[in-house]
């Protein structure tokens, strides 16, 4: 069976990995790791999984874990730039740091600030840690936040990577029923050639996105 990559929309996947609970495919093309569509939590049933997580605002051990993507944005940051932290969460940690660095930081979360409005206009930067693994629409979000971006903005990825097959097996990540999205190096390379955009690692699981300045 073969499922239709939810990122690239690719039509051909092979089979990666299985556990007691899920099946993962991989796309042939972007090579991402999905969960089938089919074997989704509710979102309402996902809801309830990060009303139990604690993300305070204030914890400065989750201050730290966030400081990770903050370190590489600060740099590219003009003076008083404008962002927005996507899919925040409870707790918006990143953009108090960012907003108390001078960089004024909105807050967009599908079930902790839904407010759209702030996703009609276009910001200097755009920061998204550890949300797009969990994405039932991972192409439709994809475009939505490059499109929230000024020419040259920054984008900010957060997720952790996959290394390889052997590895996946015993990954505590994979295990989150709540992730549905596992990228690799290959991944982001791909999405950065596709839509033409340079990218920098950082460390194991930061991704920093730029639109070249192509005249
Ligand atoms: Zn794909």
């Amino acid at each position: 069976m073969s499922e239709s990559c939810p990122l690239c929309l690719h039509s051909k996947s092979t089979f990666y990995s299985e556990d007691k609970r899920r099946v993962y495919y991989q796309c042939e093309l972007c090579q991402l790791v999905f969960v089938a569509r089919s074997q989704l939590i509710s979102l309402e049933q996902e809801k309830q999984i990060y009303d139990s997580h604690e993300n305070d605002v204030n914890d400065t051990g989750y201050q730290k874990f966030l400081s990770r993507a903050l370190a590489p944005l600060l740099p590219e940051l003009a003076e008083a730039s404008q962002g927005l932290d996507f899919g925040c969460g409870p707790g918006p940690a990143l953009a108090k740091m960012l907003t108390e660095k001078g960089h004024a930081t909105a807050l967009y979360d599908i079930f902790y600030y839904p407010n759209t409005e702030v996703l009609n206009r276009q910001y200097d930067f755009v920061t998204c840690t550890e949300v797009i693994e969990h994405l039932a629409n991972p192409n439709e979000v994809w475009a939505q936040l490059l499109n929230l971006l000024k020419p040259n903005g920054v984008l900010v990825v957060m997720t952790k990577l996959v290394i390889d097959q052997a590895r996946f097996k015993n990954w505590h990540y994979k295990n989150d029923i709540t992730h549905i999205n596992f990228f690799s190096r290959a991944t982001f390379d791909y999405l950065a050639q596709h839509h033409g955009l340079s990218l920098t690692y950082y460390g194991d699981d930061v991704m920093l996105f730029k639109q070249s300045a192509i005249v």
